[in-house]
């Protein structure tokens, strides 16, 4: 996916706050923070959303949240507690067409979302 921005962000192409990066995904800080700790972890290949995620895709689920768990930890809040996102689609509230799962923490969280 050449003009996808995340694709950009997981090659390097363009500059992001990166915490953490394996084989599989990257972590990054969000350019516009909901939290204290707002960061996005995403699939180094290119998926467009959690819709299009199958059966098949259970390796790379459990990939993008054991990097989560990982961030949380690194940031500080895993045991203060975090919240873990996907938007689906633009009822969801998804802005970019790349699969990413928001790590949100250091401060208490309400329900039900905005
Ligand atoms: P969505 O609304 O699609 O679930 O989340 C997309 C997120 O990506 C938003 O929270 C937005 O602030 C963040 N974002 C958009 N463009 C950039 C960017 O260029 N760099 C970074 N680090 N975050 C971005
Ligand atoms: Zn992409």
């Amino acid at each position: 996916m050449d003009g996808c921005l995340f694709c950009k962000i997981a090659r390097g192409e363009i500059p992001a706050q990166v915490v953490l990066k394996t084989e599989t995904v990257t972590a990054f800080r969000d350019i516009n923070p909901q939290a204290p700790v707002h960061v996005l972890v995403i699939p180094n290949q290119h998926v467009g959303s959690a819709a299009e995620m199958g059966p098949g895709n259970g390796a790379l689920l459990a990939a993008l949240i054991v990097a989560a768990n990982q961030v949380a930890a690194q940031e500080g809040v895993a045991d203060s507690g975090y919240r873990l996102v996907f938007n689906v689609g633009e009822d969801g509230g998804m802005t970019v067409s790349h699969l990413h799962l928001h790590v949100l923490g250091g401060r208490r969280m309400t329900w039900p979302p905005g």
